[in-house]
């Protein structure tokens, strides 16, 4: 399917739209439901008065199925960086590997390192466990885990990187904190798994505290992340903003929006130094596609968050109170219909002119939007460089292959020590198994051996190229290493468990 055929019903509405100082967006049309949610959206947006110029890209399945692996080719890019706003529909990723997901690549390609997702309960309108439920989650867009650096290094061991950096942080936190001021928002919230992941979690909480007390005005808190998520799962109400790392953000915003009504109703924004995207969480749900049934409302609210972004909030909150009154009206699609709550099964076409009826509208009973804060944009937090720490290496963790007992590994590991380092310790999936191991602990193949500078004496690269030597010589089959420094006096790694 091309473009020419995704866009074919908006040749009205790109004429519509084209008018004196319209903000150039590019949209993307997506794959199974998306041609269908996203007409509808954008006829409900260039009704209410939206001044946007429609540039359409063809991304997703049909370029993944032509062999572009990414799923985006070089024209949907010029568009991107032309006009820096994008309105994406979901896209289709084909069944089996190979293919990257487009998400990931937009996200990061763009540098849009917050995602911004409000979950919210419309009580009595849409049944919902929890009612009053009004969070937004500010999930980190561009670290973490989804660096997705994996290896496999061993018969029986594979690895993933997670990668958290001090910019990152700054920026997503400092991102929350803003967008809770401009907001009127009363609690920022962090959540992460800092009592395991010392370093990596560490840093980002350290760093929500550093960054907490510039905003005394706004009550901060930090919750670990498991007991946080049932806390969230059991009274939302107890929570405002939250800001988390990648992989948590993830996973609770479906969550979150699941537990607010569903998840077919919540938009999200992607924000980044430069440029932004907007599209609903949901996916293309293929068995709905074609079928005039799909619910646009994730998409529209979306695009009323990409009002916003590009200067135009009194048109987003025009929007946004129509559709809570079409809500209101029980007009609502199929997959949040309900006998004795709904009063109108419609479709999605049918759904859009139901709210296109409403444009002026206020909601009588669920809470109006004011788009507070919209208008006065906040500035977004961009990466400070600081002055690099004083850096020394101390000594060198070398991962082996091996399927020997460990005492028998911690000789021939030993034999390669002399006067200015020593083997201190061999771990096995993070666990001390050497010296004083338990015999009841589980190993596989893969060793972690430390070696570290004896007191008083200094490492460096040509000891750890000679290591490596020895071990080459020993038929040790070393796998992989990771240097040991401190930072200005203060370690750089992380203890074994046990040590
Ligand atoms: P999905 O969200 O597409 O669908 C899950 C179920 O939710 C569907 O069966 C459907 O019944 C329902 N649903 C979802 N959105 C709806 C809507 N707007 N109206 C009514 N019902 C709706 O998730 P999935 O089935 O796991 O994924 C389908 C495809 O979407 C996959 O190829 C996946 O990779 C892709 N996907 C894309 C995005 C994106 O582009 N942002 C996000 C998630 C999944």
């Amino acid at each position: 399917m091309n473009t020419r055929t995704k866009s074919d019903g908006l040749a009205g509405l790109e004429n519509l739209s084209r008018k004196y100082g319209a903000v150039p967006v590019t949209v993307a049309f997506g794959d199974g439901i998306g041609p269908e949610i996203m007409k509808a959206s954008l006829k409900v947006l260039i009704q209410a008065g939206a001044n946007i110029a429609i540039e359409p890209i063809d991304i997703g399945e049909s370029l993944y199925l032509a062999g572009n692996t990414s799923g985006i080719g070089p024209e949907a890019w010029d568009s991107l960086r032309r006009t820096k706003v994008f309105y994406k529909a979901p896209i289709t990723t084909p069944q089996g590997g190979g293919y990257k997901s487009l998400n990931v690549t937009v996200r990061k390609t763009l540098g849009l390192f917050a995602n911004v997702r409000p979950c919210v309960a419309y009580h009595p309108f849409i049944a919902t466990k929890q009612p009053g439920m009004d969070v937004v989650i500010i999930r980190e867009n561009e670290e973490d885990l989804y660096a997705g650096i994996e290896h496999r290094q061993t018969d029986q061991v594979y690895q993933c990187l997670k990668l958290i950096s001090r910019p990152g942080c700054e920026k997503i936190v400092r991102y929350a904190f803003e967008y809770a001021r401009a907001r009127g928002r009363r609690k920022v919230t962090c959540f992460t798994k800092d009592n395991i992941m010392k370093l990596t979690d560490g840093l980002f909480h350290r760093i929500f505290d550093e960054i907490a007390a510039d905003y005394p005005e706004i009550e901060n808190e930090h919750w670990i992340v498991d007991i946080g998520a049932a806390k969230l799962a059991d009274t939302p109400l107890a929570f405002d903003v939250i800001v988390m790392p990648n992989l948590y953000g993830d996973v609770l915003s479906d969550v979150a929006a699941q537990i607010a009504g569903s998840v077919g109703l919540a938009p999200s924004a992607n924000i980044g130094e430069q440029c932004a995207m907007f599209e609903a969480i949901h996916g293309s749900a293929p068995r709905r596609a074609g079928q005039d049934a799909a619910n646009p409302s994730g998409l529209l609210l979306a695009g009323g968050m990409m009002l916003a972004h590009i200067g135009q909030p009194e048109i987003a909150k025009r929007v946004h109170n129509a559709w809570l009154k079409v809500i209101e009206d029980g007009i609502h699609t199929y997959d949040v219909f309900k006998d004795g709550i709904s009063k109108q099964k419609v479709g999605t076409a049918a759904f859009a002119e139901a709210v296109i009826e409403r444009l002026g509208q206020m909601p009588e009973t669920l809470r109006a939007v004011a788009y507070e804060g919209a208008s006065k944009p906040f500035a977004v937090p961009q990466a400070k460089l600081r002055t690099p720490a004083r850096k020394e290496l101390v000594g060198i963790d070398v991962f082996v292959h091996a399927t020997k007992p460990v005492e028998e590994l911690a000789r021939d590991m030993q034999a390669t020590a002399d006067e200015i380092f020593a083997l201190t310790m061999i771990t096995n999936r993070g666990v001390k198994v050497w010296p004083e191991g338990l015999p009841e602990t589980f190993c596989t193949d893969h060793w972690r051996c430390r070696y570290l500078a004896r007191p008083g004496k200094q490492f460096n690269k040509v000891m750890i190229v000679d290591l490596l030597k020895k071990l080459t010589y020993m038929g040790v089959d070393f796998i992989k290493t990771e240097h040991l420094y401190t930072f200005d006096g203060e370690a750089g790694y992380s203890l074994g468990q046990g040590q």
